[in-house]
């Protein structure tokens, strides 16, 4: 398979290229030149695998090159070994609604499952050529634990990750600060999400910087978390759907990451008939779907913290693809963006984009409300992030039958669980000491320089 940029569509990429560059070279994000389609007989071949057997044969079509069958097999197994189900993911069919646990895996969040892949893939790659890298990566609370949960301790690798001071939930905090492995390294930023994310576009853009410390990255845009992220959608579709019914997905969102998995998963020839963008009070994508207008306002701090996020990077990949991969026609708008702050769609991308998405969002009060009516209602435990994927579910209320992506355990937002259930959901016994370790963080000021050097002073 043979990737392009969305900023330059002409020149070819291997896979090894996307995994280790992360970001193209002309600033612009990775995807492959052609998408694979099934069949709906290759598709109903699927409907009896476990989800490993499935992993293995949907990321091997994007990866051909760089692994082999065995070697695929190996890494999905070695993955997902430690999750705490069966197969990986949780489908709970509820009374009123069916919710996709995604959360089984080591940091609580839907994130363990493509980072784990990811860090066994590293492991292979870096030791296969003989490389080193420094991962430096930004997180809004989950992206990163579950990157450090998959690359500690791993030979020939450091990981530094940005969080912002006092915006993220203390466990977010605890499971990124508990582990003492030498080759992790946690700055807290006194800033916001956008920032954090802004320095490590800048780190990377600055060539000096980047290839001197030989820099990689996990970020959402990272194309391989996509891939593993669209082994879920096809699982969960031949769970739930009624024989070849289409289905819709809501999505929580936050750097249009997971959802934009989906509209692979649904480019592949799964049929999906809506994916429901399910925002918080950060609606940036919510008002250019009603507008045509994406323009970043600044970040509100809401309940769902781990979409407190204006800036949705990978929605780049939307428009290159809803353009028919015009490279020249993305690149003008995200330059709009960046000399005016915004960019606007014509009407027929719109409604192109219209097909596939609908978007809504919660407030926080909406949110709190939801996780009431959904533990008197069904009896369960959701967290926030959940919730607004089922609250925007409702308020949409489409006919066809939704799958609800439920991306978070909700101990890991337990203050606000609590406050609306009376009700305290427990950590899973397996990451409870995290509560109770000694954490390890640096703080550093809104300062890009003086977080430059503290990385160079480590590696
Ligand atoms: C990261 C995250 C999201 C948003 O996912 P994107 O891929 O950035 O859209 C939603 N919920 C939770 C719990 C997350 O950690």
């Amino acid at each position: 398979m043979e990737y392009i940029s969305t900023r330059n569509a002409k020149n070819l990429f291997s896979f090894k290229d996307v995994f280790l560059k992360g970001l193209a070279p002309d600033g612009g994000l990775f995807v492959p030149k052609h998408v694979p389609r099934y069949t709906w007989k290759e598709l109903k071949s699927f409907q009896n695998l476990s989800y490993n057997e499935l992993a293995a044969k949907i990321i091997l079509k994007f990866c051909k090159d760089e692994f082999n069958k065995k070697e695929i097999n190996e890494i999905i197994v070695k993955s997902y070994k430690n999750f705490r189900t069966r197969d990986v993911v949780n489908i709970k069919e509820l009374k009123e609604i069916n919710l996709l646990e995604l959360f089984h895996g080591p940091t609580l969040a839907f994130k363990d499952i493509a980072m784990q892949v990811i860090g066994n893939m590293y492991e292979k790659i870096l030791k296969e050529n003989n490389l080193k890298v420094n991962i430096i990566v930004a997180t809004s609370g989950d992206t990163g634990a579950a990157a450090i949960s998959a690359i500690k301790d791993r030979d020939n690798m450091k990981i530094f990750v940005l969080h912002p001071e006092n915006k993220i939930s203390e466990v977010q905090r605890k499971f990124m600060t508990t582990n003492n492995s030498n080759n992790v390294f946690n700055i807290s930023i006194a800033s916001n999400f956008d920032e954090c994310q802004k320095f490590v576009k800048l780190m990377f853009s600055d060539k000096n910087f980047s290839n001197s410390i030989n820099m990689s990255g996990v970020n959402s845009i990272n194309w391989v978390r996509i891939v593993v992220q669209i082994v879920y959608y096809f699982f969960s579709y031949f769970k739930i759907a009624k024989k070849g019914k289409k289905i819709n997905f809501s999505v929580p969102t936050g750097n249009f990451g997971d959802i934009y998995a989906g509209y692979m998963a649904k480019k592949m020839g799964l049929p999906i008939d809506k994916l429901i963008i399910a925002t918080n009070n950060n609606d940036i994508l919510k008002r250019v779907i009603r507008n045509g207008i994406y323009k970043p306002l600044k970040v509100h701090h809401t309940v769902s913290p781990s979409m407190d996020i204006q800036v949705a990077s990978n929605f780049e990949r939307l428009i290159f693809d809803i353009c028919d991969q015009n490279s020249d026609e993305t690149s003008k708008l995200m330059n709009d963006l960046k000399e005016n702050g915004e960019f606007r769609l014509n009407n027929s991308y719109l409604n192109k984009i219209k097909e596939t998405f609908i978007s809504e969002s919660l407030s926080d009060k909406e949110t709190k409300s939801v996780i009431n009516k959904i533990y008197k209602k069904e009896k369960i435990l959701i967290d926030p992030h959940t919730a607004v994927a089922i609250g925007v579910a409702q308020k949409i209320n489409e006919k066809t039958s939704t799958i609800i992506l439920a991306t978070a355990h909700p101990s890991k937002f337990s203050d606000i669980v609590i406050k609306e259930t009376k009700t305290k959901p427990e950590l899973p016994e397996n990451v409870k000491n995290i509560l109770t370790k000694k954490e390890n963080f640096k703080k550093l000021p809104d300062d890009l320089v003086m977080i430059k050097n503290y990385i160079l002073d480590k590696i």
